[in-house]
């Protein structure tokens, strides 16, 4: 792992900046040892069908409560966790807490979802990937078809490794979706290529959907593109009824959004579900 962790890692000297590298080993130290300090927490935000409106599964988003007090969003630290190698520790805890909390959800009597776990590039080229995911599902005895991975087109770019690791995965049971889609360079032929389950259409494209006619064609193409391809699509970032109607009028399957629900603790997450059977909500 030290090996794998360490392949590549770049030092980067920034020389206007000393104050700025100083706050960025502080940071790398408390990051190393946010693991041990418990100071890692997985928020889950609801994911929604569309057609029946049902809640169909979750995000698994990672928060860092760093101290005492101060609170990290992960687009503040995962850049650098994937820099300095600690994606893989800190990647290797996320899957398991989440199939962990999973699990506990489904042995408590709620019908079970997809749990969605996002995965950085490091972590989708570490050669222990598949056996690592095996071990925990084995471990934690979470279903592997309610375990969805999700990668980003960057890391498909060599398609014919990437599929091969997506098949291997998949062999596992697991479902493969890939996040912020839209953002890079995927084409249809491209994706026919990789075995995935859902496409999540990148939140820039829906923000300004009501009003920019460059969006509204793009998200059409791609709804329509994957639906050819079999292939389940779910928005993300739907904050408001208009983008919704928008969605729903093109025969987009899911939705991910404030509008449904923020990201939140399991506690809280939890109130929101149903119990096996009901189909409504248990009170
Ligand atoms: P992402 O995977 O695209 O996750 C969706 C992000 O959009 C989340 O930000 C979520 O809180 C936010 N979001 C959801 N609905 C809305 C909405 O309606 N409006 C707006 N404005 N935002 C919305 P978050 O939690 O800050 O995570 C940011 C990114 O950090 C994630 O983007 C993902 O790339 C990365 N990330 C989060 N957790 C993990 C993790 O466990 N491992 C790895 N490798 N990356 C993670
Ligand atoms: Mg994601
Ligand atoms: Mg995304
Ligand atoms: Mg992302």
């Amino acid at each position: 792992a030290a090996k794998e962790a360490g392949k590549d890692t770049y030092a980067v000297y920034d020389a206007h900046s000393e104050t700025q590298d100083g706050a960025r080993i502080l940071l790398e130290n408390d990051l190393r040892k946010s693991l041990e300090r418990r100071e890692l927490q997985l928020f889950y935000q609801p994911q929604v069908s569309l057609f029946p409106t049902r809640r169909i599964g979750a995000e698994a988003l990672l928060r860092w409560h760093r101290g005492q007090s101060e609170w990290i969003s992960p687009g503040d630290f995962i850049p650098l966790a994937e820099e300095t190698g600690l994606i893989l520790q800190i990647g290797e805890w996320v899957i398991r807490e989440a199939c962990r909390q999973g699990k506990q959800w489904i042995d408590a009597g709620y019908e079970p979802f997809i749990m969605a776990v996002n995965l950085s590039p490091r972590q989708f080229r570490q050669s222990g990937l598949v056996d690592l995911i095996r071990s925990i599902l084995h471990e934690t005895g979470y279903p592997p078809e309610y375990l969805e991975l999700e990668i980003t087109e960057g890391m498909t770019l060599d398609v014919e490794s990437a599929s091969g690791k997506m098949r291997q995965l998949r062999d596992l049971g697991v479902q493969i979706s890939i996040d912020d889609f839209g953002t890079g360079y995927s084409s249809l032929n491209y994706l026919k290529r990789l075995p995935i389950s859902r496409l999540k259409v990148d939140r820039s494209f829906v923000r300004d959907i009501e009003t920019d006619l460059g969006d509204r064609d793009i998200v059409k193409a791609i709804i329509a593109m994957a639906h050819n391809l079999k292939i389940t699509v779910i928005a993300e970032g739907v904050e408001n009824e208009d983008q919704l109607a928008f969605l729903e009028a093109n025969g987009c399957d899911e939705i991910q959004g404030y509008l449904f629900g923020r990201p939140v603790p399991p506690d809280e997450f939890e109130r929101g579900m149903t119990v096996q059977g009901t189909g409504g909500r248990h009170s």
